[in-house]
């Protein structure tokens, strides 16, 4: 009998970890499912210039994984009940289904996080999902010169948004408010390059400015000031969906599935959980950050577990640890911060077109990974082991 596997999410995380275990299983031993809510690849971490206007190439799924042995399924989950091993999924024609499987992939990814601000939910933008970065797009398209546009949040998605917006519309009024200084966490010369884009792109910075609350034409900030604003974009950090909180899993306060070192639950063994839906902790027993940067090695690891466990093969061993965050500001500039193992700057930096190069790079090799799901990669499919169940195959996590 095959080993039903099915991967939750089609994400960045949730697609490399299906392709991954495609490439490392055989098919006669193993049936992979992977259920998404949407029929192509969404490239999040271009979400900011879609709302400017740019056009994103289209990756359907089923040319992606056609041939690869994965099996797509259309369908949005609703619930996951982990003792049952069974997930509750509504298919696009609304039928409720219900999904049976014996190890489990959770990777729904998250959404934006509006932290209960006032006046978030009803008067925000957000760019964390492809629905909101579109009605940006249209709102901007109908902003007229000199309106303000004011982008919360001073982490990279806050400052790749107001670049990516003050260099496509240098007719509108934009701000950044953040709560700390600018680029706080950078190295000096990474702060003072992106000081200079910031002036040069004409970005008035609101600086140690936690905003309290947010009205249709304004943001009001913890001092009481008010900044005028026609379109406000929240960009203060994300949130996981509901469903796993919902579950007996054990889920960090965040609600993040907290994993162990090969990306499973700790509470669970036949779930894994990997990219912004997990909580793994990297150098430093610093939890990794919702990252495209983590979400992928994350996957590695999960898919290369999985198929260890059920061949009996070695277990992975790779430590998980950051190289560098890379920020786009605008389409010609950007940054490249070198960090430490557990993603602190160090002085290193590349700044201007390179910089910005090397980043569309990383995003493009992102998105290639993903699009081609059993390339790039070596090894052979191994056979399970089908006489004795998956679990008796567990050896510790090293
Ligand atoms: C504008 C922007 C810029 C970014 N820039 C960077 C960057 O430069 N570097 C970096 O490392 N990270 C960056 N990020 C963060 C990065 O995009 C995320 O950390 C990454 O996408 C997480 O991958 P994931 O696979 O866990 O989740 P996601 O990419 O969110 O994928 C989740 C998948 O699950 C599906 N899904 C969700 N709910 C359901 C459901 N109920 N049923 C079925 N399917 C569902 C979604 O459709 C999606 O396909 C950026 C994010 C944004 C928004």
């Amino acid at each position: 009998m095959q080993h039903r596997i099915v991967v939750l999410g089609a994400g960045y995380a949730g697609a490399t970890a299906a392709g991954r275990l495609a490439r490392r299983l055989r098919r006669e031993d193993v049936a992979i499912t992977l259920v998404n809510a949407e029929p192509d690849f969404v490239e999040r971490v271009r979400m900011h210039q879609l709302a400017t206007g740019q056009d994103l190439k289209a990756r359907p799924f089923t040319e992606m994984f056609a041939g690869t042995g994965v099996r797509l399924r259309l369908a949005r989950v609703t619930a996951v009940d982990v003792d049952r091993r069974t997930v509750t999924v509504l298919d696009a024609d609304g039928t409720e289904d219900s999904v049976e499987y014996d190890t489990l992939v959770y990777a729904l990814g998250s959404g934006w996080n509006d932290q209960g601000v006032p006046g978030v939910a009803e008067h925000a933008h957000q760019i964390a999902s492809r629905p909101g970065a579109l009605r940006l797009r249209e709102r901007l398209a109908g902003l007229t010169a000199g309106q303000a546009v004011v982008v919360v949040g001073g982490g990279l998605t806050g400052l790749e948004a107001a670049t990516e917006i003050a260099e496509a519309r240098p007719d509108l009024d934009v701000a950044l408010a953040a709560r700390g200084e600018l680029g706080d966490w950078l190295s000096p010369k990474g702060r003072r390059h992106l000081r200079k884009v910031v002036d040069r792109l004409g970005i008035t910075v609101h600086e140690n400015a936690a905003v309290t609350a947010v009205a249709a034409d304004k943001v009001t900030t913890a001092d009481g000031s008010s900044v005028p604003a026609a379109v406000t974009v929240w960009t203060t950090g994300f949130a996981v969906h509901p469903i796993a909180r919902a579950t007996t899993l054990e889920v960090a306060g965040t609600g993040r599935i907290v994993v162990d070192g090969t990306m499973r639950s700790v509470s669970h063994p036949d779930v894994y959980a990997v990219g912004d839906a997990a909580q793994a902790m990297g150098p430093g027993d610093k939890p990794l950050r919702m990252s495209c940067a983590s979400g992928t090695p994350m996957a590695w690891q999960a898919a290369d577990s999985i198929a260890a466990r059920l061949t009996g093969g070695k277990l992975p061993n790779a430590p998980l640890r950051y190289f560098n965050q890379c920020v786009s500001l605008g389409r010609g500039e950007g940054l490249i911060q070198y960090v430490t193992a557990d993603d602190r700057a160090v002085s290193a930096a590349l700044t201007g077109r390179f910089a910005a190069f090397y980043k569309e790079l990383i995003c493009k090799g992102a998105a290639w990974g993903v699009a081609n799901p059993t390339l790039g990669m070596p090894g052979r499919r191994r056979a399970v082991r089908q006489q004795a169940p998956a679990e008796s195959t567990v050896r510790t996590a090293a």
